[in-house]
């Protein structure tokens, strides 16, 4: 699936809104933090520090979300180091296999025989690869509760190009779907962004390489991401 002109265009102009919105949330978030931890004592007089305490936890995380996104959506060149693919992998499964537990889904990572080095910038594709391992999670709970989902990362060599391919069998999209999933703001969630592939190209594009993906509605999905090997 190719990303058109079209498409390029509102990521830039999706970069720079971004940009304004996340800065305009920031502060609000910064006064509302600063007000609860002073009403913190009083709170705690009440025996309910336990709210306050949640707040400030959410209130945090939400600032990390917006940073993360203005880092994602800035359209700055990666800062490249040369890591293996594989322990790229192993960290990407240590962050996600007690999420994927909760949600029924097992996540296996298939080495590859030799070892792959690939030059990244590994906030960056760490990003990628949580972002579908993620969405894999999401099409897998959509089947139902008694599905056992399973999620299978694996990696190859072709062609001077380090090939990770993540594949779950969740509920798989229809043609409308896969036409659109790369679209800025394209969800089919109540409560997504329909930003995660279309930052997600943009980073893997910055890097030379490409995302495909295979897909069938009932039966699973598979993303194939390509990495120059160095
Ligand atoms: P979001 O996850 O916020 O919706 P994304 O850009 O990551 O945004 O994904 C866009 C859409 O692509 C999703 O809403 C979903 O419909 C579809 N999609 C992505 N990954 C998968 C998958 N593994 N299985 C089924 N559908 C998927």
């Amino acid at each position: 699936i190719e990303q058109t002109a079209y498409q390029n265009d509102k990521l830039a102009m999706l970069g720079r809104i971004s940009a304004s919105i996340a800065h305009e949330i920031r502060n609000p978030l910064t006064a509302i933090r600063g007000f609860i931890q002073l009403l913190r004592p009083h709170l705690l007089q009440l025996g309910k520090d336990e709210y306050a305490r949640i707040i400030l936890t959410e209130i945090d995380r939400a600032n990390d979300i917006i940073y993360e996104f203005l880092n994602s959506s800035k359209p700055s060149a990666p800062q490249k180091t040369i890591m293996s693919v594989d322990s790229l992998l192993k960290e990407v499964v240590l962050l996600t296999e007690s999420e994927g537990l909760m949600k029924g889904c097992e996540i296996t990572l298939d080495e590859g025989d030799s070892p792959m080095n690939v030059s990244i910038d590994v906030k960056q594709i760490k990003q990628v690869i949580l972002n579908m391992v993620k969405n894999a999670m999401d099409a897998i709970e959509d089947v139902g509760e008694e599905h056992t989902g399973l999620i299978r990362i694996s990696t190859g060599a072709e062609n001077r190009y380090a090939q990770i391919s993540i594949a779950d069998n969740g509920q798989g999209m229809d043609h409308n779907t896969l036409v659109r999933l790369f679209d800025p703001f394209f969800t089919t969630k109540e409560s997504g962004t329909g930003l995660g592939l279309s930052v997600s190209y943009r980073i893997i594009k910055n890097h030379g390489g490409t995302i495909s993906v295979d897909s069938k509605k009932g039966e699973g999905t598979r993303f194939m991401i390509m990495l120059p090997l160095v």
